[in-house]
Formats: C-alpha cells, structure tokens, sequence
C-alpha cells in the first residue's frame, strides 16, 4: 500500500512540460501553457489545490489587473490604506481614501486556476510528489504517492515555492535565507478597510506584524527573521493593543515561509524557475502571488517560444531582469538596512514619514506592488523633504543606519 492509504498508481509518462508544484505560480503557467496547445502536467504534493493555506491574501487591485486576473471573484473585503504603528507606539495613517487592495480568498483563487488549468487540457496529479529529479538528456522527474513512477518533459518547471526541491536538484540555489511567518485568524474590533502594521525588533525581528481585516475576521500574523514565530504571534495576540480588541479566541495557527536569497540564476539546461521558488516577491513585504504570476506569465510565453524553436530560455532570466530587476535589487538593500534598524531608529522613521510634507509625498507616490516607483517618488523630492524635517535628524535616522550596515 502506498502511504496515502491505496495502492500507488505507477506512472511512466513524457509531457512537453512538467511543472513541479500546483500553486498559483505553477498553475497560472499550466493553464496558460495548456491553452497555448501544449502538454503540460502538474505534480501536486498535496490532495487538493489551494490547500492548507498559509497567507493573508492581500492583493493590489492594478496588479491582478495586469496579470489578466477578474480578482474580484475573490474578494472578500476591500482595503484603502494601512496604520503604521511603531514600537513606541507612534501612529502614521495612510489613505488615498480609495480601493487601493483587496483581501481574498486565497485557497478558492488557487483551486480556481488549478480547474482553468485542466479546463485547457493540463493534467494534474495531486497527492504526487516530487521526490527527485534528474536533467541529463532530458529532465526527468521522480514522483511517489498516489501516482508513483517517473515524468520526463522537454522542460522543467520548479513551481514549489520557498523550499523548491527543483531548485536545489539541480544546483540553482546554495544558501536559502526565509523570514519565517505564523498567522491566525480571530474576531476583533478593527476598522473595516485598514490594514495595520505593527513595527519593531522586539515584537517581530527584522520583518512586521499585521492585522488584516477580511470583512467577518481579522487576520492577524508576523514574521520574524530570528526564532520561531508562533510563540512571538502568541505575545503579540497578548500585547495591549491586540487583546483588548479580540471578540472570540484565535482559530488554528499556520505557518509559512517567505523566501529572501535569490537563487544563483532561475534558468539552466532545460529547467526554470517561477513564484517563491525563484524568489519572485517583494523584498519589503514579500507579497509574492502578484510577482508570481506577473514572472510566471514572462515564462509562459518564453517556453512557448523556445519549444517553438525561436528563442533561449536565457530570455525569461532577461525579461524578469527587465521587469523587476531594480525593484528585487533596490528593495533587497532597503529590506537589509531596516533588518537591522533599532528600535529607536523605527520611531524616528516613523515619525519622520508622519511629517506632514513627507507624508504627503509618501502618499502622492505609494504604488502597492511597485515599491521602487514609490522609492524613486521619494528620492525625487528629497530636498523639499529635508527641507521640512531637520537635516540632523534626516542624516541620523536615514544615512546613520545605511552607513552601519
Ligand atoms: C504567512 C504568509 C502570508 C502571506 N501573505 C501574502 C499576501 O497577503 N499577499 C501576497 O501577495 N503574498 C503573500 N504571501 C506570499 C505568497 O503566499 C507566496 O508568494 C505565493 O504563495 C507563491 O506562490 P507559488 O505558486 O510560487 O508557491 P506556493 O504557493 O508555495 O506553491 C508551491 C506549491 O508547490 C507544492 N510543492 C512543493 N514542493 C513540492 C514537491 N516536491 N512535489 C510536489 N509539489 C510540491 C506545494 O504543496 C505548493 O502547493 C504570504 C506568505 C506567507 C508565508
């Protein structure tokens, strides 16, 4: 008997393409692949797609426009801004006063792609893993579970998130950094259409806490670069400004992690790289399904090129480099420099970007997805930011930290 409880079924199968992992990367590629007329398999090593979740489901609006996506299928509540709290407890409130966000229901978005994809012809084996692979003249895959046996393909696609078995197989990754997260779902007071941010190195090391309200619940999570998460989570739903607001008592805790190193290039011989797996997220948040799908529609259309004979797989590397190379670059340093940030450095930054004049320019720039747009926004009017805060306090907060790291 297999160890799902029934004898395997053995599987010895060629596909044009094989795409380790049925989550939103791996199927969005399947289905746009498939509907181009290709054969494409998926091998999901859980029983259902979309299942167990571990995310908050934030969505900006513009991103899933982009990537071709009606998001608000999937919506369950509609975000206009954010409450920054820092660990003095400093509060900066930013709105447009319009849908800026939305939170969704994630494991119906990946179920819903998952069907699209078999909708167009792929074929998905769930409860299959993939336990290891081998490219000489051709990638082949070994999986176990309901269907047991191997998969060759003319192209691998390493879609299985953070840990990527395929990224390490075949020697794109050494060393793999994560920010390890945990999150639950409670009843609590919340505004209805604010997401709230919680800053600083003793509630959630190197990374935030947030609290994101989905209209009936709140999620409320944290990451943390050092330790485990899921004691640090407990403290947080205990601190004053989170206890005194719960309604009901906290549903099951889920962890996950968000990958922060790059792997040493998302291609090679025959085999790319696409979502977590590439480490395809934003640096400052790690908000990764819209860079996902953004990257993974890059690749569907480079391997159709390539398996059609016109073109390398060189050019995904080179077109993501394109799309999102500064943002991962820049946003990677900026995530560095506020890694390390004191406490006490948090506060002043806060209070800093609560300067009516910065503020003001935060807000006129702020991109939810595209966090280098806002970055550049801000530089451009850095003088008349100076201009409005002391230039000591600028130089202290801002170079003092960059010049430590
Ligand atoms: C706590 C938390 C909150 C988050 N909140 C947000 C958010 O609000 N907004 C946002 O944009 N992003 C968020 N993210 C990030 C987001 O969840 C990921 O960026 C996104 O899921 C990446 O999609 P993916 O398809 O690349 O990988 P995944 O979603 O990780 O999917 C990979 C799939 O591969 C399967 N798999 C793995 N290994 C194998 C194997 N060997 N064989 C077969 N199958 C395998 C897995 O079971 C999984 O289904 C959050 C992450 C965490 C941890």
């Amino acid at each position: 008997m297999g160890i799902y409880g029934h004898r395997p079924t053995h599987i010895g199968m060629r596909a044009d393409i094989l795409v380790v992992g049925g989550g939103p990367a791996g199927c969005f590629l399947a289905g746009s692949l498939a509907k181009r007329g290709f054969d494409v398999v998926v091998v999901e090593e859980h029983p259902e797609i979309g299942k167990p979740v571990s995310c908050t489901g934030l969505v900006g609006v513009r991103g899933m426009r982009e990537v071709g996506l009606k998001i608000e299928n999937f919506a369950l509540n509609e975000l206009e801004g954010g409450i920054i709290v820092s660990p003095s407890s400093e509060i900066l409130e930013l709105s447009r006063g319009r849908v800026e966000a939305l939170v969704i229901d994630r494991a119906a978005l990946d179920r819903s792609l998952g069907e699209r994809a078999e909708e167009w012809g792929a074929r998905i084996f769930r409860n299959t893993k993939c336990v290891g692979v081998k490219i000489e003249d051709e990638p082949t895959a070994y999986v176990k579970g309901k269907s047991s046996g191997e998969i060759k393909s003319e192209l691998l696609v390493g879609a299985d998130g953070p840990t990527s078995l395929v990224a390490k197989k075949t020697g794109l990754v050494n060393k793999r950094e994560f920010v390890k997260c945990a999150q639950t779902e409670v009843s609590m007071e919340a505004r209805e259409n604010m997401v709230e941010v919680y800053l600083g190195q003793r509630i959630a090391p190197g990374f935030f806490a947030w609290v994101v309200p989905t209209g009936e619940t709140v999620r409320i999570g944290l990451g943390t670069r050092r330790g485990s998460p899921i004691p640090k989570l407990y403290s947080f739903l205990k601190s004053p400004p989170i206890a005194n607001r719960l309604k009901g008592k906290p549903g099951r805790v889920s962890v996950g992690l968000i990958p922060l190193t790059p792997p040493r290039s998302i291609h090679s011989n025959r085999v790319l790289l696409v979502g977590d797996a590439a480490c395809q997220v934003k640096p400052l948040t790690g908000g990764g399904i819209y860079f996902g799908l953004s990257c993974a529609k890059i690749a569907s259309w480079t391997i159709a090129e390539v398996l059609g004979g016109k073109g390398k797989l060189k050019d995904y590397a080179r077109r993501v480099e394109r799309k999102f190379g500064l943002e991962f670059k820049i946003g990677r340093r900026v995530r560095r420099i506020f890694e390390e940030l004191p406490d006490e450095g948090i506060d002043e930054l806060v209070r800093i970007f609560g300067n009516p004049t910065v503020r003001e320019a935060v807000l006129k720039h702020a991109d939810f997805d595209h966090h280098l747009r806002s970055l550049r926004g801000l530089v451009r009017r850095t003088p008349l930011i100076i201009g409005s805060i002391s230039v000591r306090k600028f130089v202290r907060t801002i170079l003092g930290s960059l010049l430590n790291v």
